[in-house]
């Protein structure tokens, strides 16, 4: 496998990287989708947060990335496995998936093994490729262009956790929690308002555009290349301090409090932007929560939910005829107008 870049050597894109940390710390936030220039480094930044991470322990010879600390969520073969002895697991890396823009839905859920079936005459589960991003990521690029109905999909199984999957005579249920991040360029088609609502965080990705940035890009991107081993040793203490910051995060999390005040903020947010649904204040409060743990606040305050407001929020409002201000420049005026 290739060494990724650390995550900690990218320069700038610190709103892809704050949504990316706060989707590690708490999945349940939703999926990440970064709108923005091509080769401005998204699958950079996730290959690296996910090398990051600590890696996961697994039951050997599972197909589907079964935790073995967690009996309660087993696939059907691991409750089997458990019934005749003990498991014997190993260590992992998180896995990055990529689902290219062809796949069939298939290859992304599972189909009948086809070639045991005609050979064999066993009716055999062939797991797809959410099987292999069980706790980890499901990246698609371009993911404006890929089918609704694979989009409404995907997002209904990493909302789920569960991956339910019926047809030719089988029925077969496995866990499948990923955190979904989605690229999109806004030039070339457009995701449905009620997929938009269903991801997370969305972020903007940018290309640098001071001097001082892109010299550094350019710099720290040769040095990699030309000697990746010593680059990633280079790194590797800041990557050991956000790791630390990360599994901290992650114990405390359930700890942070979050105020009645700050639901009304953040309730009192989304009316003034007319974002639809609850949606929009569930996401605010989760990742407001994420962020706080991150930083080891003991609760949520205005300085967490102005700051994770944009990425919370801005894919969620209605055009407004009257006003064709960008929905960033939206979410910015509403939150000066409400903390000032
Ligand atoms: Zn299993």
């Amino acid at each position: 496998m290739a060494t990724p870049f650390p995550f900690s050597a990218i320069v700038g894109q610190d709103e892809m990287k704050l949504a990316l940390l706060i989707a590690a710390v708490d999945p349940k936030v939703g999926g990440v989708l970064a709108f923005g220039d091509r080769g401005a480094g998204k699958s950079t930044a996730v290959r690296a947060l996910a090398a990051l991470l600590p890696k996961m322990k697994v039951v050997i010879g599972c197909r589907y990335n079964c935790d073995p600390d967690r009996p309660a969520e087993f696939c059907e073969e691991c409750r089997a496995r458990a019934d005749k002895g003990a498991l014997k697991s190993a260590k992992m890396p998180v896995p990055v998936v990529d689902l290219p823009l062809g796949a069939t839905e298939d290859r992304g859920v599972g189909a009948l093994d086809l070639e045991r079936a005609l050979a064999r005459g066993v009716k055999a589960f062939e797991p797809g490729l959410l099987a292999r991003a069980h706790r980890g990521f499901l990246y698609i690029d371009e993911a404006n262009l890929l089918e609704d109905h694979l989009v409404d999909l995907l997002l209904d199984v990493a909302a789920s956790g569960e991956n339910v999957v019926e047809r030719e005579g089988l029925s077969i249920r496995h866990p499948a929690r990923f955190v979904l991040v989605g690229t999109g360029n806004p030039e070339e088609g457009e995701l449905r308002p009620q997929l938009l609502d269903r991801f997370g965080l969305s972020v903007e990705v940018k290309t640098p555009d001071d001097l001082k940035s892109r010299i550094e890009v350019v710099r720290r991107r040769d040095a990699f290349e030309r000697d990746p081993a010593a680059f990633v040793a280079h790194w590797d203490k800041e990557e050991a301090k956000l790791r630390k910051k990360i599994v901290a995060a992650r114990d405390h999390l359930p700890d942070v409090a979050v105020s009645d005040a700050a639901l009304e903020r953040a309730a009192r947010l989304c009316m003034a932007l007319g974002t639809d649904g609850l949606r929009g204040e569930l996401t605010l409060m989760r990742a407001a929560r994420a962020l706080a743990a991150l930083e080891g606040a003991k609760d949520v305050g205005d300085d967490q939910l102005r700051r994770i407001a944009p990425p919370a929020l801005r894919h969620r409002l209605r055009r407004n005829p009257l006003d064709d201000a960008g929905s960033s420049v939206r979410v910015d005026r509403a939150i000066t107008e409400l903390f000032g």
